[in-house]
């Protein structure tokens, strides 16, 4: 996808703080950080949203996960984290490509907003 912001990310096109990578999954800090620790996980692949996933992006989207996890421990904020996956503009998806917001270094309430 040409015109993905998230894309042109990983593609190097336009820059951002990368923490870490693997095969199929990027992990880079939010722009507008909520929580000492913001991260957004995407996959390297384009797809817009987890309604567009199919049954064939499945190990994909746990590389999302794991790696998700993996910032989450360098990071230091194993005693409490949240991942956030929102789908779709009444969600308050903002960019159509799949990416995963790692939270925490700050009490998080229940129910999220
Ligand atoms: P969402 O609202 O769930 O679609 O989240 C999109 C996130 O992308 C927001 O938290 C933005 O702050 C973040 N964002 C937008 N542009 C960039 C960028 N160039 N680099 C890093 N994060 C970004």
């Amino acid at each position: 996808m040409m015109d993905c912001l998230f894309c042109k990310i990983v593609r190097q096109e336009i820059p951002a703080r990368v923490l870490k990578e693997n095969k199929h999954a990027l992990a880079f800090r939010d722009i507008n950080p909520q929580a000492p620790t913001h991260v957004l996980v995407i996959p390297k692949k384009h797809v817009a949203s987890l309604e567009e996933a199919t049954p064939s992006d499945a190990a994909l989207l746990g590389e999302v996960l794991f790696l998700a996890s993996e910032v989450a421990r360098d990071e230091k904020i194993t005693s409490g984290y949240r991942l956030v996956l929102n789908t779709g503009s009444g969600a308050g998806q903002s960019v159509f490509h799949i990416h995963v917001h790692v939270l925490g270094g700050r009490p998080l309430s229940w129910p999220p907003g």
